[in-house]
């Protein structure tokens, strides 16, 4: 089926490229205001559209959900899930982690990729939290990036799922490009995205609009081939039609 696109876009041609690269994106509109309503739009669509969405890697607590993070950082969740059915009972918590040899820890995470500074990471990370917090996952950011191979990424993961605390904005490929597509942010920094969001979300959205993100950025608004007429935000996006 042909798209309808709304007045003065593209139709799928191909806007001039600076430099040979990817089309440049509109900017996002530039008062507060206007982005604030794009995000409300953006909240209702999505959640009309994903009222289930959750987060896809299987945990059944804070360690197991940090371990599954760490681990997710260029492998698929299926991948993911995988390995961890079988790491979760070998290694039952952090001080098993702390006390495990890396080569043992490379080998029974290999297929997610980046093994060895993937097992280096949680090896220190789970070390730090047996001496520091007692062997339980912190529930606050400001110790929780403090923790070797823990980002703001990993850490507003744990809080938000884990936890149910919205200390910020997870912000992953998904999420970064769709909030460019449409018109959220002009940052291509996943920091500066987050703060972008935080400003234009209301807090309480922050955690299902990640998951959401996440659901529509996998199944619709795909980086290379955006499937633009199955979008519920066909009507309101900047990038509506654009080829990549
Ligand atoms: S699929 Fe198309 S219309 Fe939907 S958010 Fe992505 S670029 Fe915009």
């Amino acid at each position: 089926m042909p798209v309808s696109l709304p007045r003065g876009q593209t139709g799928g041609k191909r806007p001039p490229a600076v430099g040979g690269g990817l089309p440049p994106a509109p900017a996002p509109p530039a008062d507060l205001a206007s982005r604030k309503q794009q995000a409300a739009r953006t909240v209702r669509s999505l959640a009309k559209e994903y009222p289930d969405a959750v987060c896809a890697l299987v945990h059944r607590n804070p360690f197991e959900l940090l371990i599954a993070t760490i681990l997710s950082a260029q492998c698929t969740d299926e991948r993911v899930n995988i390995v961890t059915k079988d790491l979760f009972k070998k290694y039952p918590d952090a001080d098993a982690f702390a006390a495990a040899p890396q080569a043992a820890i490379e080998r029974a995470i290999k297929s997610t990729g980046f093994f060895r500074s993937k097992a280096k990471s949680i090896k220190a990370c789970f070390a730090a939290i047996v001496d520091q917090h007692g062997g339980e996952v912190p529930q606050d950011l400001e110790s929780l990036v403090r923790l070797p191979g823990v980002g703001r990424k990993t850490a507003n993961v744990v809080l938000g799922v884990a936890y149910g605390k919205a200390f910020g904005v997870v912000v992953d490929t998904h999420v970064g490009r769709l909030s460019r597509r449409l018109g959220l942010t002009a940052a291509t920094d996943a920091t500066k995205v987050e703060a972008d969001l935080m400003q234009v979300l209301p807090k309480k959205q922050w955690i299902d609009f990640s998951h959401r993100m996440i659901y529509h950025g996998r199944r619709v608004c795909i980086a290379r081939r955006p499937r633009c007429e199955a979008c519920v935000m066909l009507a309101f996006c900047p990038r509506v039609g654009v080829e990549y």
